[in-house]
């Protein structure tokens, strides 16, 4: 038995080398090797003492369960599941995230008595597999792999072949009668743990990885062309160059000792926890820091041996469509990582049963098993090495917003799930797919036919794009600050380090690289258009283009030329390509889709039908023309939650009327220039009662500042002065009068109202007029007048007394009247503090939480951008305030004022109109404090309508 690391840190000195594209990795240079896994430590897993830190897998049991994913991580619990139900899985360990607590705290040192454990844990493992670690002769082998409870593809880092050493490589290759497969082995390990843990990586963004060009050297000097053409001799060279670049580069040695090496992966993987696109992941998806990750300690199998093993990943339903096909690809002869990195293009899983048809048996039956158990698409890794299966992971399988929806609802119809578990799994954000747009068939058509069809690649994320090529994510994501929005990123193949390049872009192709390639997995999560393994492109990113080989011969695609790729069928097209919207954008508003003939739009309106079921929150809109109010109807609102009515002076012939009553230097002329507003207003409200037919429509009085409204340039300021018969002077001296020097908190909201009753009074008699107007053609309308940024109750007396008297008088005028509201929003921290007095004359509230969150934070809304992304980065903020409510601050204002409210009138109807209406946690916050509805764009409504379902469903 090899003794434990004993290695000092002195031969492992860190030296500074120049990271790749300014990556903040420079924790994983040097990783100091101490002996803390040699140490006679305390002993562990006294009951209740100290928490067990290592979980054993594999021989047909484990320690762990499926359930167990806060503590293992989602890889480990599910090893340890498969192992229970009886799949083949190598063994191995899992280190808990605790201990990744602990290596943070202690100062990113491993607790010492973690070595006393590992030893125990991999004698298990040798005990299981037969070989021992380090053992010369019959080498133990082990990978040291990464497993956040959520899983973060490609994030985080992983090491292969652990174990070998120039010693044991001679072992491996007696033992397995394979020279070549030993040597081939152990040039990677050297090269993959000089990258990840000694943090050997390439100098600029245009070099290559310092390994690979080391083996490209290799291979034109043996003559061949691809890596598996190298003799076993040659691989061997590799091992020493391979070693002799890191001494170089890094001043160091490779480490020879098994156990150190163990030690070296798995802090680099703890470290790699923390590193930049990791940070950056969890921040786009909302993953906390504290969670930290597992570590899975698990012994090698090899898909490398020879014409009998391979590798692959499978889903057990297409991620892309969500049919119910098994969907996959593998390699034979290679490892892992070659299917997951793109570097080699793999088959389709089908074409397993003609290689190794009785594995490919067996992955059939375990994708069945796997379905029954789990009940969810399970993204499987399996390894056959020499004819034999293994299991080396299963997990709920990423899939695009379409898949989600399909996967959902199928399962429903074959009885595997309820309708309940179908709503808790469609992510809410993932609706937005649906209502995705594709190419104009006539466009695309007539694209293709005008011979601008360059390539055909693997659709790995639905949808149509058209955009700029740009060939860096660094780059992209620099012109997407600058306001392009527009971008197809356009790569070889794609890293995590492009991440941030990738979220800029609309969508993403690649050359290499198969439907699990990281670009296509991070497609899927993102919801972008995606095409991968494009083979007829070739790039030179010196010269910033893009050749595409095509049978009509060579297209070069320069940088900043627009492309168009379709995501569904994989097809890249020259030039820009018209788009039209989804199919249930066909159904629902241009309504020129038989829903019959729309199988996404069927399934969409099945969801959203139990969604409606199992919901308590109502849904609203923020809608202030007719058709959008008729959209919102098609996307399910239920009423109008705020119609801001400002918008419609900027409708046509009423920005004249409304500068008029601006400049107005006293009441009658403002009143003059109000009644020109009058009929357009009552017209406007007209179109908007009858598209929600009977539904509550919630509308707000004039809020914005005056200047908002007035000519921003020469021109319009001349115009304004002839209509107005005033001169340009006279112009000027009001536009400057109405200046402010904070204008969000200025003379605005009621405060216009309070200064100039007049407005209010046009607006409610705009209102009743059409009101009663329908009513009297037998329509149902139902107006709640509502107030902005009331702050003392006397605001909205004065206010509630003008609408009342207006429509106590349209009323008799009219000789009709129609049942209607008033009520006030709730977006000043002084109107949630005194809520119960508000409530007094309020007939509801509805937070504004847009204004809430500003004036709550003191920050203003419009500039928020410039302190958000440090904001994140310090985690000061763990997401923007602006788009999910601050349960804290602004949701304890909600609380307060939701308990003073009711507290007043039992029956307050209360609802919240900011943009958090349509953002999923914000939805869920409000069913908990009792709202009775979200209101947010039609277009967010069906995400509203399945959150507001799974808010539900969680708290019963
Ligand atoms: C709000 O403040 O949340 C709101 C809905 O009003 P506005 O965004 O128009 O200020
Ligand atoms: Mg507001």
């Amino acid at each position: 038995m090899p003794s434990l690391a004993k290695t000092k840190s002195k031969s492992l000195k860190t030296k500074k080398v120049a990271l790749k594209n300014g990556h903040k990795n420079g924790h994983k240079n040097g990783i100091k090797v101490s002996a803390s896994l040699s140490g006679k430590t305390a002993v562990l897993k006294k009951a209740g003492k100290v928490a067990k830190r290592t979980f054993f897998f594999g021989g047909g049991k484990a320690e762990g369960t499926k359930e167990m994913k806060n503590l293992l991580g989602g890889k480990g619990a599910n090893l340890a599941e498969m192992a229970n139900i009886g799949l083949p899985v190598p063994p191995g360990f899992t280190i808990t995230t605790e201990v990744c607590t602990e290596f943070y705290e202690g100062g990113k040192k491993l607790p010492k008595a973690l070595g006393d454990d590992i030893r125990a844990q991999i004698a298990r493992m040798e005990k299981v597999v037969g070989a021992k670690f380090g053992d010369p002769k019959n080498p133990l082998l082990v990978s040291v792999r990464s497993g956040a409870r959520a899983s973060m593809p490609g994030m985080m880092d992983t090491i292969l072949n652990l174990g070998l050493n120039d010693k044991t490589a001679e072992g491996l290759a007696a033992k397995s009668g394979n020279e070549r497969f030993a040597y081939d082995s152990y040039r990677r390990f050297v090269a993959m743990y000089g990258d990840v843990v000694l943090g050997l990586k390439p100098e600029k963004k245009e070099d290559h990885d310092p390994f690979d060009e080391i083996l490209a050297a290799k291979k034109k000097a043996r003559g061949v062309k691809l890596d598996s053409d190298l003799p076993a001799d040659a691989l061997k060279e590799l091992v020493g160059e391979f070693k002799a670049e890191i001494k170089k580069r890094l001043g160091m040695d490779f480490p020879n000792d098994p156990y150190a090496q163990l030690e070296g992966a798995i802090k680099a993987v703890f470290q790699s926890w923390r590193n930049d696109r990791a940070d950056l992941y969890r921040r786009l998806n909302n993953i906390p820091v504290e969670w930290g990750t597992a570590v899975n300690v698990q012994a090698m199998v090899f898909g490398n041996k020879g014409a009998d093993s391979a590798t692959g990943v499978c889903f057990t339903r297409d991620p892309a469509s969500g049919e119910n096909v098994f969907y996959g690809e593998f390699l034979v002869n290679a490892q892992g990582e070659d299917v997951v990195a793109g570097i080699r293009t793999p088959e389709k899983i089908e074409a397993l049963g003609n290689v190794l048809p009785k594995a490919y048996k067996q992955l059939l039956d375990i994708r069945k098993k796997l379905e029954k158990h789990y009940k969810e698409m399970q993204d499987i890794e399996f390894t056959i090495e020499n004819g034999t299966l293994y299991m080396l992971q299963c997990r709920n399988g990423k899939r695009t917003g379409f898949a989600g929806v399909r996967i959902a609802v199928e399962m429903v119809d074959e009885k595997l799930i309820s309708k309940e578990e179908a709503l808790r799994r469609v992510e809410p954000e993932a609706l937005n797919q649906l209502l995705r747009p594709v190419f104009l068939p006539a466009a695309k058509k007539q694209a293709i036919e005008g011979g601008r069809l360059l390539a055909k690649g693997l659709p790995a994320g639905p949808g149509a794009a058209t955009g700029k090529v740009v060939f860096f994510a660094d780059e992209a994501e620099a012109l997407a600050a600058k306001g392009e929005t527009n971008l197809i990123l356009c790569r070889h193949e794609t890293s995590p380090e492009d991440i941030r390049g990738m979220n800029a872009s609309l969508g993403f192709m690649t050359a290499f690289g198969g439907m699990t390639s990281h670009a296509a997995l991070v497609a899927r999560q993102m919801g972008k258009v995606c095409i991968v393994g494009c083979d007829a492109l070739s790039f030179d990113y010196h010269a910033r283009t893009m050749t595409v080989t095509t049978a009509q011969g060579e297209v070069v695609v320069k940088e900043g030329d627009w492309i168009s790729i379709d995501g569904f069928a994989g097809e890249v097209i020259n030039g820009r390509v018209d788009t039209t919207p989804s199919e249930v954008i066909r159904v629902l508003i241009e309504k020129n889709l038989d829903a019959k003939e729309a199988p996404v739009y069927q399934r969409y309106a099945k969801l959203m039908s139990w969604a409606d079921a199992a919901r308590r929150l109502r849904v609203r809109a923020n809608a202030d023309q007719p058709d959008q109010s008729e959209a919102a109807v098609a996307f399910g609102a239920e009423g109008i939650g705020l119609c801001r009515t400002e918008h419609m002076f900027f409708g046509e012939g009423k920005i004249g009327p409304m500068r008029e009553m601006i400049v107005a230097e006293n009441e009658t002329d403002r009143r003059a220039a109000l009644a020109k507003l009058l009929p357009l207003q009552r017209e406007d409200f007209h179109g908007i009662f009858k598209a929600m037919a009977g539904r509550p429509v919630t509308i707000r009085t004039l809020d914005p500042p005056l200047h908002e409204f007035l000519p921003h340039d020469e021109a319009g300021v001349k115009d304004l002065a002839r209509s107005t018969g005033k001169s340009v002077e006279e112009i000027h001296a009001r536009i400057e009068e109405l200046k402010e020097s904070n204008p969000m908190l200025g003379h605005r909201g009621c405060r216009l109202g309070i200064t100039y009753p007049e407005i209010t009074e046009m607006q409610a008699r705009a209102i009743f007029e059409a009101a009663v107007d329908l009513a009297s053609e037998g329509e149902k309308v139902f107006p709640e007048i509502m107030i902005p940024l009331v702050g003392t109750k006397k605001e909205l007396d004065l206010q509630a007394d003008v609408v009342r008297k207006t429509a106590a008088a349209v009323f008799a005028e009219k000789g009709k009247k129609v049942a209607y509201t008033v009520g006030t929003m709730i977006e000043v921290p002084r109107a949630a503090m005194t809520a119960g007095e508000i409530a007094q004359t309020a007939e509801f509230f509805s937070f504004g939480t847009n204004d809430l969150t500003q004036t709550t934070y003191g920050l203003s809304r419009d500039d928020v951008p410039r302190v958000l992304a440090s904001y994140l980065q310090h985690d000061i903020y763990t997401v923007d305030p602006f788009v999910s409510v601050d349960r804290k601050g602004v949701g304890g204002l909600m609380k307060m004022a939701v308990a003073a409210g009711r507290a007043e009138k039992p029956k307050l109807k209360i609802g919240i109109c900011g943009e958090h209406g349509g953002d999923p946690s914000s939805v869920e916050f409000c069913h908990e404090i009792g709202l009775d509805y979200v209101s947010c764009s039609p277009y967010r409504l069906p995400i509203a309508r399945l959150a507001a379902a799974q808010a539900a469903l969680k708290a019963t």
